[in-house]
C-alpha cells in the first residue's frame, strides 16, 4: 500500500505517518510535509522523486501529475485500467491525506490583501482530493485531522480501511471541497474591485454577488417547528465564541428546533448584561427578564413577571447555577436551562428531572459578540440576508426630549427596557423597573394593543406599574399608545423617534409629565 501525504495543518500528521508506516505502508509526501517527516526518522519518498519533476512556479504545481492522479483515478477492478498504469508505470496510491492551504483563515485575517488571498487558494492539494474521493473504493481520502484514529485503528485490525469507511471519508472530502470553493467564490465576489489599491487589502461587501452559506450538519433533529415538518441544526464552520451551537447539554432530552429557537433568543438576550441576569423566553419572546445581586434573584424577579407564561419556558443565565438559584428554578416546570456553568449542587439538585435540558455555553471575555454576523430568511424562492440587529445603545447616544430629565434611576431603566425590547417580536412594549421586566407586550400588529397586553399581564401578575419605564422597539406613530402607558403608571419612556407625530407625542409626554428620549434605532423584531 501506498499512501500520499500532503498537508498545510501539520497537527498529528508525524504521529499518523508513524502509525502507517508501522502497517508497513509507503509513504510519499510533498516538500514541506515530506521533510518534516524525514526529520522524524520515517522512510518518505518525495513526490518530486517519484514523479522525476522539481516543485514549482512557489509550490504551484508540485503534484498536479499523471503519476499523482493516475495512481489515484485508476479502478483496481478494470483490467484495462491497471494495464495503464502497468504500461507507465505508475503506482497505485491507496491512502490520500491532505489538507489544504489555509484560506479561510488567510481571509480572516485583518488587512489580508488579494495576492495573500490568491496564494492561499490551494490548487494541487484539491485536486487530489476529488481524484481520490471520486475513486472512493480504492482510495481512503483524509481531509481532516479527526480521521487519522479510525484510520490507523481499521488499518491495524484488518489491514485495510472498510468500504464504509472509505465511503464516509470520501463525502466528508468533496463537503469540505465543496466548503473550500464556497469560501473562495465567497471572499472573491464580496471584494469591490480597484485597480489603483490592488496591492491593499480590499474593500468587500458583506453581501457578494453569490451567497454560499456553508453550514456543517450537527444533527438530524426530531422534527421541526411542528410534528409533520422535517429538521436538522447546522453551524457556521467557524462559531463564535459563547453561542448557542458552541453549547454542550450535560443532560436531559435532545433538543428539539423550537427549544434551540428559543434557547438562542434567551442566551443572545441574557448576554447583553453584565450584572447578574435571567432571560425566561416562551414563543421566541422574553416573558420575564431581571439582573439581581445573584443568579437566584435574578430568576426571582424574572419569574414574577409572567409566572403563567413561564411554565414549560427557556431559561437563561448569565452566571453559573448555584445550589441557591436551582433549588428555586427546579420547582417550575422548565424545557431547558442554560448557564455559563453549574455547580455540583445545582446538578444534584436537577438529576432526577431527568427531562430538564441542561445547556452549558461558556460565556467568552470582554465584551459579548454577537452570534449571527449575518441573517438569513426563506422567502418564496428567494433568501433575504441582513446583518445582525447587535446594536448596542450607550448611555451617550439618548437624547432627552421633554422638558422633564431622567433621574439616574430612570435612565436605567430606560436602558434595561431597550435592551429587553430588542427581543421582543415587534410590535414590543416592555415596561420595566428596578432591573425587572414588569410587563410585556409582544408580538401584536398594533403599538396599542402591545401596550394594552403589556398593562393587562402586568395586572395578572399583581405587579405595579407604577414608576415604570417603558421601552417602545418603534416610534409611536401617535401619543394613544403614549397614552395607554402614562394611563398604567409609566415615569418615563425611550423610543426611537422619527416619527412625523414626533412633536404630537412629545407634547403629549410633557403635558402628562413624564420623562421621553429617543434612541435614534429601531429594533424591529419579526
Ligand atoms: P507541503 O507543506 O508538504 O510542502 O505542502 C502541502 C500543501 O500543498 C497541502 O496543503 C496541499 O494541499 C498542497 N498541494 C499539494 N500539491 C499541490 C499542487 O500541485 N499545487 C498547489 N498549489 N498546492 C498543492
Amino acid at each position: 500500500m501506498t499512501a500520499l501525504l500532503s498537508v498545510s495543518d501539520k497537527t498529528g500528521i508525524v504521529e499518523f505517518a508513524q502509525a502507517l508506516h508501522a502497517q508497513g505502508v509507503r509513504l510519499l509526501s510533498t516538500g514541506g510535509t515530506a521533510r518534516l517527516l524525514a526529520g522524524s526518522g520515517l522512510p518518505v519518498t518525495e513526490v518530486a522523486d517519484h514523479i522525476g519533476f522539481p516543485e514549482m512556479l512557489d509550490g504551484r504545481v508540485k503534484t498536479l501529475h499523471p503519476r499523482i492522479h493516475g495512481g489515484l483515478l485508476a479502478r483496481r477492478d478494470l483490467p484495462a485500467h491497471m494495464a495503464a498504469l502497468t504500461e507507465h508505470a505508475i503506482p497505485t496510491i491507496d491512502i490520500l491525506c491532505v489538507n489544504l492551504y489555509p484560506f479561510e483563515a488567510t481571509v480572516a485575517q485583518p488587512g489580508c490583501t488579494l495576492a495573500d488571498a490568491i496564494e492561499n487558494i490551494d490548487i494541487g492539494g484539491p485536486a487530489m482530493v476529488r481524484s481520490g474521493a471520486k475513486n472512493w473504493k480504492d482510495v481512503a481520502v483524509l481531509s481532516d485531522a479527526s480521521q487519522y484514529a479510525q484510520v490507523v485503528d481499521e488499518l491495524k485490525a484488518q489491514g485495510r480501511v472498510s468500504l464504509a469507511t472509505k465511503f464516509a471519508l470520501s463525502v466528508a472530502a468533496f463537503n469540505r471541497i465543496a466548503q473550500y470553493d464556497a469560501a473562495i467564490s465567497d471572499y472573491l465576489s464580496s471584494i469591490t474591485f480597484d485597480e489603483n489599491q490592488i496591492n491593499g487589502a480590499p474593500a468587500r461587501t458583506l453581501f457578494p454577488a453569490q451567497s454560499n452559506p456553508a453550514f456543517i450538519k450537527v444533527q438530524d433533529l426530531r422534527y421541526g417547528e411542528n410534528a409533520h415538518q422535517q429538521a436538522a441544526l447546522y453551524r457556521d464552520p467557524q462559531p463564535v465564541p459563547g453561542s448557542i451551537v458552541t453549547g454542550q447539554q450535560l443532560q436531559g432530552k435532545e433538543l428539539s428546533y423550537n427549544n434551540i429557537a428559543d434557547a438562542d433568543a434567551a442566551w443572545e438576550c441574557v448576554k447583553q448584561f453584565d450584572a447578574p441576569a435571567c432571560v425566561i423566553v416562551k414563543h421566541a419572546n422574553p416573558c420575564g427578564v431581571a439582573v439581581g445581586q445573584d443568579a437566584a434573584e435574578a430568576y426571582a424577579k424574572a419569574f414574577q413577571t409572567d409566572p403563567t407564561s413561564a411554565f414549560g419556558g427557556i431559561i437563561a443565565l448569565n452566571r453559573p447555577l448555584d445550589g441557591a438559584a436551582a433549588e428555586q428554578i427546579v420547582k417550575q416546570f422548565v424545557e431547558v436551562l442554560m448557564a455559563p456553568a453549574f455547580t455540583p449542587e445545582a446538578l444534584e439538585i436537577f438529576k432526577p428531572k431527568t427531562n430538564v435540558r441542561l445547556l452549558q455555553i461558556a460565556l467568552p471575555e470582554g465584551a459579548p459578540a454577537c452570534a449571527n454576523r449575518l441573517e438569513y430568511k426563506r422567502v418564496g424562492s428567494g433568501l433575504l440576508i441582513q446583518s445582525a440587529d447587535d446594536h448596542a445603545l450607550a448611555l451617550a447616544d439618548l437624547k432627552v426630549v421633554t422638558h422633564k430629565q431622567p433621574t439616574p434611576e430612570q435612565l436605567q431603566d430606560l436602558l434595561f427596557a431597550w435592551k429587553v425590547a430588542k427581543f421582543v417580536k415587534s410590535n414590543a412594549i416592555v415596561f420595566c423597573k428596578d432591573g425587572q421586566t414588569r410587563g410585556v407586550g409582544a408580538g401584536q400588529m398594533s403599538r396599542l394593543d402591545s401596550a394594552r397586553i403589556a398593562s393587562i399581564k402586568a395586572q395578572h401578575a399583581g405587579l405595579s406599574l407604577d414608576g415604570t419605564a417603558v421601552a417602545s422597539d418603534a416610534f409611536f406613530p401617535f401619543r394613544d399608545g403614549l397614552d395607554v402607558v402614562i394611563d398604567h403608571g409609566a415615569s418615563c419612556v425611550i423610543q426611537p423617534g422619527g416619527s412625523m407625530r414626533d412633536q404630537e407625542v412629545i407634547d403629549a409626554a410633557n403635558e402628562r409629565g413624564v420623562v421621553m428620549v429617543f434612541s435614534g434605532v429601531r429594533h424591529f423584531r419579526h
